[in-house]
């Protein structure tokens, strides 16, 4: 399986090239260059698979073979087993035609986990194949690090630096990096912002000789594989509720697009998704676009869903991609523009089929705290803000056919946002046990100023390829 960027000006790959590169040569992201389709006969042929034999089987029709679906599935059986929950992300019915797709039973209590956990061993069995070691860094604002820094502790061929602004994450969010005492991990909180963080993270990929020296390598969410490894979870869903033979809608509350655009591919595989709902909060682009054609830029708000508190989804280029029949001069143009005038010219005709499949529903912090409070008192179910706004989403713009079921993904676990989970319910949510001793647990971090040479500096004396 070969892999060409969106952008047209990049060679084509196969999957380890992708892994390892993430972002194309040409700025664009990378994408097959044929979709696998599977017939009805070979969807039912799935049903009852354990979960990591599913997800190997349906992954291995990315990879070509390297790494072949055995070792796909011996790598995913590991990545799976430490989740909270026997089947790794169960489906909870909240209601008659409403189900939850529990995917927040990782180390880090939220869906990144379901692929990230597969990813960072896919690094380290395709690096150490080759001979190769990367290091990773990477800025947080709170969330994003931890799911990096779990899914890379330990492997032998990856070291990770990951920066956060000191004294400006959740305490929750800190201790989840800085609790995992593994050698091949670091945490920097640096003196300064988020942005400054960020700034650091892009000067040391800018700095040719020193990218180059420590083998850097990022894992953030434009990585093909990551999309390919949240591809069988809404393949895990539909089975269990009778696809192929029966259509399913999915909705899912949306940032960067990854999650709901591996919902698409689903489809493009040929599984019966009738719509695809996106959930949104007042950070509603996706929405104002699906509603009207409107993709224009607007100032990021903070909400109570932190992780959807997005103006520009990265991952939307590769539906752009397909939208604009896989012309890669029309969707580097569609891009540029967007860049520079802040509004994207997404062509009618496009447009009205993309609007076909999706639809969009935003929801405001007020809105959210009702719909949690809802979710509680009717269906006994405890939810988090992310989660609340995709049924809220299910609710408002259901498909037509009321015997369609609506699966909703549960992105994040209650505890993971006991702030705004009390204040709807005044519950507090505890923590599963497996954390529950989370504030105990010894911390390690290096403090730094927000400076390039002093980053780079500990970066250096961190990767053990250099201290071996
Ligand atoms: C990252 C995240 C999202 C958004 O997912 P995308 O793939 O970026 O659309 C939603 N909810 C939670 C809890 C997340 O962590």
């Amino acid at each position: 399986m070969r892999y060409v960027s969106t952008r047209g000006e990049a060679p084509s790959r196969d999957f380890d090239g992708v892994l390892l590169a993430g972002l194309a040569e040409d700025g664009g992201l990378f994408l097959p260059e044929t979709w696998p389709v599977l017939t009805a006969a070979e969807w039912r042929a799935l049903r009852g698979l354990p979960y990591p034999a599913l997800a190997a089987r349906i992954v291995a029709l990315f990879t070509g073979g390297q790494p072949d679906e055995a070792t796909l599935r011996t790598l995913l059986e590991e990545a799976y087993a430490g989740f909270g929950h026997k089947a790794v992300c169960p489906l909870v019915q909240l209601d008659a035609r409403t189900f939850a797709l529990e995917l927040f039973h990782g180390p880090t209590l939220a869906f990144k986990d379901m692929a990230m956990q597969g990813l960072g061993r896919l690094f380290d069995q395709t690096l150490a194949r080759r001979g190769q070691r990367v290091t990773i860094v990477g800025a947080t604002s709170g969330d994003t690090g931890s799911a990096a820094i779990e899914a890379c502790r330990d492997r032998a061929a990856v070291d990770i630096v990951i920066l956060h602004p000191e004294g400006r994450t959740s305490e929750v969010q800190r201790r989840q990096m800085t609790t995992v005492l593994s050698p091949n991990v670091a945490n920097l909180a640096v003196a300064g912002s988020f942005d400054d963080c960020q700034d650091l993270v892009k000067a040391m990929f800018a700095d040719a000789a020193f990218r180059t020296e420590m083998s850097l390598a990022a894992v953030n969410s434009i990585n093909w594989a990551r999309v390919a490894l949240q591809i069988p979870y809404y393949v895990a869903a539909a089975l269990a509720l009778g696809a192929p033979d029966r259509e399913v809608a999915f909705s899912v509350p949306t940032g960067n697009f990854g999650n709901v655009l591996a919902a698409w591919v689903a489809r493009r595989m040929g599984l019966p998704i009738s719509q695809l709902i996106v959930g949104s909060n007042r950070n509603d682009i996706l929405v104002r676009f699906l509603s009207a054609n409107d993709m224009t830029v607007r100032a990021v708000e903070p909400s109570l869903s932190p992780s959807m508190d997005i103006q520009v989804s990265s991952n939307f280029e590769r539906l752009l991609f397909e939208l604009l029949g896989r012309d890669p001069k029309a969707t580097a143009e569609t891009m540029r523009r967007f860049r520079t005038e802040g509004r994207m010219p997404v062509p009618d005709l496009a447009w009205r089929e993309v609007s076909q499949v999706f639809r969009g529903f935003a929801l405001d912090d007020a809105g959210t705290l009702a719909e949690i409070a809802r979710l509680h008192r009717e269906c006994g179910y405890l939810a988090d803000p992310h989660t609340a706004i995709g049924t809220a989403a299910a609710l408002a713009v259901p498909p037509a056919d009321p015997a369609v079921p609506v699966v909703v993904a549960a992105t994040a676990h209650p505890a993971k946002f006991p702030d705004a989970v009390r204040q709807a319910t005044g519950i507090i949510a505890p923590l599963p046990p497996r954390l529950s001793d989370l504030y105990e647990r010894p911390e390690r971090l290096t403090r730094l100023p927000a400076d390039l040479e002093a980053v780079e500096a500990f970066v250096r004396s961190h990767a053990r390829r250099n201290a071996a």
